[in-house]
Formats: structure tokens, C-alpha cells, sequence
């Protein structure tokens, strides 16, 4: 497979984008809004020269890498010649179900779709679909080229071909896998989620400042990053959708904290709007 098109410019759109295509794919990088793209492409491309300074890249995989990348709003042409679809776009059902439905109208029909979803159903999405069994969750970690795994998540219909191929890219991006069966949250996000509500519930009780919370999880349990900047990073507002989601379906212990809720109503989204428990 060489054609890889990546639906949704934002945060892991373009990680993922970055990642295809200095791995020698033919990336395609869509989203509705051109504002998007000219910040993925400006973000793709300087991740792509800091690369080449610090010797992460060859001069030669540079360079290849941005002649790989295209950047467009045009759905159609992002996706008819597409052999593998990874929807990025935002954690919200019906927006998911929307792509799915345009991707298997457009797509030629051996095209495998995944969803780089934290949370949500591949199954419910691969229903959307004539090719259920070509459908199938690839959830990447932020920072995409940093993040050594990618959780496979098969839906109730996904083929072990379309198990096997998706393996095989994500092991040709650099990346380890591991396959889960199909719960809300997977493995990760649902571990993830739970800590981090819990550190925002602290916060918001008193326990301690955002910085020693963080500090105290770095230190004390050996996390690499505390769970506060952990979720600023990844945007309080996707993190909010997973944890509303996951309250759905698995219930009281993923409410999530009257912090955030607040936090993404005023508009402190994290790093990406410069401000969320920490300021950029
Ligand atoms: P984001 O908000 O940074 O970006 C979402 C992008 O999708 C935006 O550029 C938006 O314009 C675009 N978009 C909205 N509607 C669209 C549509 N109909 N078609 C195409 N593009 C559309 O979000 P993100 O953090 O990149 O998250 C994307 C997905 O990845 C979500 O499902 C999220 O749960 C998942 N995810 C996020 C993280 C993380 O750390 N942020 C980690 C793993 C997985």
C-alpha cells in the first residue's frame, strides 16, 4: 500500500499525516476548513526541518516527506484513489458516522477505513458501511512521531486481513501494536481518562496546585508527563468528549469533573488555545 489519505488536520491529523509520509506514503491530508490545513502544513513542515536538524531524518526522507504530502478540501479528491483511510476528525459520533458513510461512497471497495478514535465504536462506524469488514479503529498516541504504540481495535465484523494489513502500516510508521477487542475506551483511553478526571477532581478539592499534582505522579508513580499536562496536551476539549462518552457508557466513575467542563466553556482548551491548567 502506498496511498494513505488522513481525514481531519488537527492536532493527530497531522502526526499522523507527518508520520505516513516520511515512512514513504503518498499522503493525502484532509479537512473541512482551509485554515487547518495551512497550520498542518506550516506544523508538518517545521517538525519535518527540526527533524533533519536533530538527525531524526535524512536530508533524503525530508525531502521525500514533503514531496508525499497533499493538502485539500476537496473530500473526493482526497479519498478516490485512497488504499488506506484514517479518519481523524473530531470525537463526536454523528460527525464519524457522516465520514464513514461519504468514505465507503467514494473509496474504491478494497479500501480499508479506520478510525483513529479514543473511545468510540469501530463497529457502530463499519455498520455505516458496505465493507464492515474492512473497517477497523487505529488509535495513535500525541505526539504521533513520538508515541511508540498504536492500539488496534477490532469491531465485530473487521477481517484478519484488514487486522493484518493495519498492523503492517502501523509497523511501517515505526510503531509497536496491540489488539483489543472492542469496550468503550479501549485499553489506554480508558485508564487514561479515569487518572486523568481524578487529578482535575484534586484540583478542584484542593489537594494540591496543578504543578504538584503533576509533579507528585512524575516522581512518585514514574509517569513521564502528569496527568494535568497530560490533558492539556491532548486538548481539554476532545478530553471532555471522551470522558462524556465513556460516562454513557460505563458510567458514574467517568463524570467528568465540573473543572473541565468549565475550563472548555471559557474556552481554555490546552496548548492548543494557549491556555488550560497550565499557560503556554
Ligand atoms: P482536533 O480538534 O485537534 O482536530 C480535529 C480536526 O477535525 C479539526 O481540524 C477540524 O477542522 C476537523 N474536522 C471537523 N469536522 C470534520 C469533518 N467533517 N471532516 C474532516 N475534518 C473535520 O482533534 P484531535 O485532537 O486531532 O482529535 C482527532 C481524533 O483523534 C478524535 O477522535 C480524538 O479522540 C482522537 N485522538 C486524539 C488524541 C489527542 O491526544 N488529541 C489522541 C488519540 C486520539
Amino acid at each position: 500500500m502506498k496511498k494513505l489519505t488522513v481525514i481531519g488536520a488537527g492536532v493527530m491529523g497531522r502526526g499522523i499525516a507527518y508520520s505516513a509520509a516520511t515512512s514513504g506514503f503518498e499522503v493525502q491530508l484532509y479537512d473541512i476548513k482551509q485554515e487547518a490545513l495551512n497550520k498542518a502544513k506550516e506544523s508538518i513542515f517545521s517538525l519535518i526541518d527540526s527533524s533533519r536538524e536533530k538527525g531524526f531524518l535524512s536530508e533524503n526522507k525530508a525531502q521525500q516527506g514533503r514531496e508525499n504530502l497533499s493538502f485539500t478540501t476537496s473530500f473526493e479528491k482526497a479519498v478516490v484513489n485512497a488504499e488506506f483511510v484514517i479518519e481523524a476528525a473530531l470525537e463526536i459520533m454523528d460527525v464519524k458516522i457522516d465520514i464513514f458513510k461519504r468514505l465507503d461512497e467514494l473509496c474504491p471497495e478494497e479500501t480499508i477505513l479506520a478510525t483513529n478514535t479514543s473511545t468510540m465504536s469501530p463497529t457502530k462506524l463499519a455498520a455505516q458501511t458496505s465493507r464492515p469488514e474492512k473497517c477497523i479503529a487505529m488509535h495513535f498516541f500525541n505526539p504521533v512521531q513520538k508515541m511508540k504504540l498504536v492500539e488496534i481495535i477490532r469491531g465485530l465484523e473487521t477481517s484478519d486481513e484488514t487486522v493484518a494489513k493495519t498492523k503492517e502500516i502501523a509497523e511501517t510508521l515505526g510503531k509497536e501494536t496491540v489488539e483489543v477487542n472492542e469496550f468503550p475506551g479501549f485499553v489506554t483511553s480508558r485508564m487514561n481518562c479515569l487518572i486523568g478526571n481524578e487529578a482535575m477532581n484534586m484540583l478542584l478539592e484542593g489537594v494540591a496546585s496543578a504543578a504538584d499534582i503533576d509533579k507528585a505522579i512524575k516522581l512518585g508513580l514514574n509517569h513521564p508527563m502528569g496527568p494535568l499536562e497530560l490533558a492539556d496536551l491532548v486538548g481539554l476539549d476532545t478530553r471532555l468528549r471522551n470522558m462524556e462518552y465513556l460516562y454513557k457508557t460505563l458510567g458514574e466513575k467517568y463524570r467528568p469533573c465540573p473543572l473541565l467542563i468549565k475550563y472548555v466553556a471559557a474556552g481554555r482548551l490546552g496548548k492548543k488555545s494557549g491556555k488550560g491548567f497550565y499557560e503556554y
